[in-house]
This record gives structure tokens, sequence and C-alpha cells, in this order.
């Protein structure tokens, strides 16, 4: 879980129009890790292999030799060499937006108000009632239900509505001929020939977003392989055409990652005043009981629930924005997305297709947006204090908002870990003069 993503520093994205998308990786079968994307404040430290060449159709051409000769020696079938990988073609478009590194960090609010809208929660549960059976159907197999399964098809595609038009073994062969992360890549690349040699699509039909995630559920070509499922009884795994097998694969992919299905993502929670915020985070896993201990209860007031389970703490927008509870499922929607935006908002999405509410505690809207910049002069900032935040990379990830916290507590200030304008100003950082 730990290595890929300091390989893959990747940002969010639903539209390859509006902002770039990345790939979802598959690990060992210990340890399977699909990461489509990675939010930009959560994120580690660039790419010590990022290179500024971009490669000419000369050595894209001298590249396809190469991985010809791999693919042959992998077990690829001659036809599927020449009809598809040798007709690959350069696309640079795909490497600039695999470089192309987030500038602004993005608030909670903007985050979750753009995802988690009353259009599509209206159209997932929608999606609902017209996929009732087959969702029950994939529920009782897979132990997922059926409201998460919309959430995850809502955010990847809202709900299969774009899918990427990037041809895949373009968008693969260009991102493995490149220096930058040719080894993952080059394992994509191969898989997507071996899903093409088994027959589930046609190679003109493989299309995915640029970093080459495909279908209704966003699937990269290693997770493909490991868990799409033909459940509509063609013989072919479809994710592209076929809502039963894209549901039930993501359904798969699920248990496979270690779905509890008894247990919920987790819940908004509301606070006691004098929370002791230094406990918030998602490496502090504790009891329920623990929790309920220091004056944690539902958003609503009520108490928690008694469950024998461990979760977290969030407050993703500080002590101002809401807090959440995350629970084992949390940890598995993050396998899926190394995001804990993403998380909250497949859990929120969720909840609401099922047919709760809004959120209780809306997010401030005013959460100051930092450049890159700004934010590696807080990391310097703070390393100079003594509070440790790693090498400055620009990422506002779970080591920076920890050193935050302890700064926040040195200050007598409400140690939450969230870069309060305050916050901002003792360090040094005026950000209406950005
Ligand atoms: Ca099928």
């Amino acid at each position: 879980m730990k290595s890929l993503r300091n390989f893959l520093p990747f940002f969010c994205c639903m539209s390859l129009i509006s902002c770039a998308q990345a790939p979802t990786a598959q690990h060992t079968h210990s340890e399977p890790i699909k990461i489509i994307k990675t939010e930009p404040n959560t994120t580690t430290s660039p790419n010590p292999l990022q290179t500024t060449h971009i490669i000419s159709e000369a050595e894209f051409s001298a590249c396809l030799d190469t991985f010809s000769a791999k693919a042959k020696t992998a077990g690829i079938s001659a036809t599927t060499i020449n009809r598809s990988l040798r007709k690959a073609k350069l696309n640079t478009k795909v490497i600039e937006l695999d470089r192309k590194q987030p500038e602004f960090t993005t608030s909670f609010a903007d985050y979750f108000n753009r995802r988690v809208t009353n259009q599509r929660v209206d159209q997932g549960r929608a999606l609902l009632v017209k996929h009732a059976d087959l969702l029950k159907r994939i529920e009782q197999q897979y132990g997922v239900p059926a409201p998460y399964l919309l959430a995850f098809w809502g955010l990847e595609t809202n709900y299969g509505s774009f899918f990427g038009n990037i041809p895949v073994v373009d968008s693969l062969a260009t991102l493995a001929c490149d220096a930058r992360r040719s080894n993952f890549f080059t394992i994509e690349l191969i898989n997507a020939l071996r899903i093409l040699d088994a027959g589930d699509i046609a190679p003109d039909k493989m299309i995915g977003s640029w970093a080459g995630a495909m279908g209704h559920v966003q699937f990269m070509p290693s997770s493909f392989l490991q868990n799409a499922v033909d459940y509509d009884g063609d013989h072919k795994r479809d994710l592209w055409n076929s809502t039963p097998d894209a549901l039930a694969s993501a359904a798969h992919f699920l248990q496979s990652l270690g779905w509890q299905a008894e247990e919920r993502w987790g819940r908004e929670v509301k606070l006691p005043d004098s929370f002791p915020f230094l406990e918030a985070g998602l490496k502090n896993n504790k009891p329920i009981s623990e929790w309920i201990k220091l004056g944690v209860k539902r958003a609503d007031n009520s108490p928690l629930p008694q469950a024998n389970i461990n979760a977290s703490l969030l407050v993703p927008s500080g002590h101002q924005g809401p807090a959440f509870l995350a629970y084992d499922n949390f940890n598995v929607i993050m396998r899926w997305n190394r995001s804990e935006f993403y998380a909250i908002a497949v859990g929120q999405l969720a909840d609401q297709i099922a047919g709760a509410g809004k959120l209780i505690q809306s997010p401030p809207e005013d959460a100051p947006r930092l450049h890159r910049d700004q934010v590696m002069f807080l990391q310097a900032q703070l390393n100079e204090k003594g509070f440790n935040t790693g090498t400055p990379d620009g990422i506002l990830g779970p080591g920076t908002r920890r050193a935050i916290g302890e700064f926040q507590h040195q200050q007598g200030m409400i140690a939450d870990g969230f870069p309060s304008k305050k916050v901002l100003a003792l360090l040094g950082i005026n950000v209406d003069k950005p």
C-alpha cells in the first residue's frame, strides 16, 4: 500500500476536459491496491524520476519494437501484437497530463460540493430502483450494498456518462515508453494486451482515461484481470457496455479489498467543545467506545452505537467543519482510491442515495486556497520550528497536518491540523496576497 502511493502522485478528476485522471494500480494478492487518482492535498512527494524529455516518434517506434518482443515473451498472441500494439500511436498530451502537478490545494468544501450534488443523488436513487433486482443479486453474492456500488459508479464516471475517450493501448504504450513511470505502465500495457487476447473487448472499443482507466468503474487493466466478472453470461467481461458486468466487477473488487458486509463506511459525528483534536487523523484508530468516552456523538446529537469496531476521526475542514468517524470500510474505499476526500464522498453519496439527508455541518467554503509554493514555505517554516513535515513537497498530506496540529497546540490554539488564516499568518504566509 505504501510504495505505490509514493510512486503515483496523482490528482483528481471526473473529466478529461477539465482535469487529469490517473491510474488504478493493483498490487500483490495479499495487498491489493487500486489507485485511480489521489487528491492534490493528500499526495506525497513529487517523483524524482520525473523528466522533461518528451519522446520523439522515432523513439516511440523503437520502444514499440522492444515492447512487442516483451509482449511475445509474456505470451501475447501475434495477432494482438500486430493489430494493437504495433499500431499504437504516441499521444504527447497523455505525457503532459501525467506530469502536470496541481498548482493549488483543493478545499474539502470545493471537492465535496462538486461531487456529492443533488443531481447525482437523485440519479443514484433512480438507478437504485431501475437496477433493484440486479443490485440485490450482486449484494447477496459479494456483500457490498447497492448504494455503495452506485456511489462508486457515480463518482467514477457519473453513472457511465463519461468513460474517457483515448484508446487504452495508445495511452499505456505512450506512458510505458516515457521514462517517468515506465515500469508501472509497462505492466498495465501487457495486461491490456492480455484483455484483448482474451476477447473481452474489440481493440477499437477499448477506450479509457488518459492513464488507461477503463469503463463504468474505471478499472486499470491489472484490476480488470483480477476482478472483472462476466455477470450477464455472454462470456465477455465487458465493463464498457454491460451494467451487470461493471457493477458486479466493482463489488467483486471491493470484496477482494476487504469490504465488511455488515458495516457502514463511517458516519458524520458531533464533537464536544473540549474535544482533543490531536486525536484526529486516520492513523489513530481505536474502539468506538473510546470515542464515546471522548464525548463523540452522532451528528444529530444522539449516542453512537456500542458496536465492537474501530474507527478514526477526521476533520477535513478543521474544527469549524464536519467531523467524521471512519470505520474499516473507509480504508477499503481508500484502497480503491487513496484519498480521504474521495472516501468521504463515496460514503456520503451512498448514504444519501439510500435516503439519508445532507451533511448536518456543512464544510466552510472560505478555506484558504494555497499555492504549491506557499505549502512548501509552510512546511519549511514548520520544520524550522521543530515540527517535522518531512522534505517540503508542496502537498498538504497527513504528516503536514499533524505538524500543523502540534504547532497549534504549542500556540494554545485548537489543534485541528487545519491551515487556517491565523495559522498561516503566524507562519508568515499572507493568503490574501499570494
Ligand atoms: Ca458479460
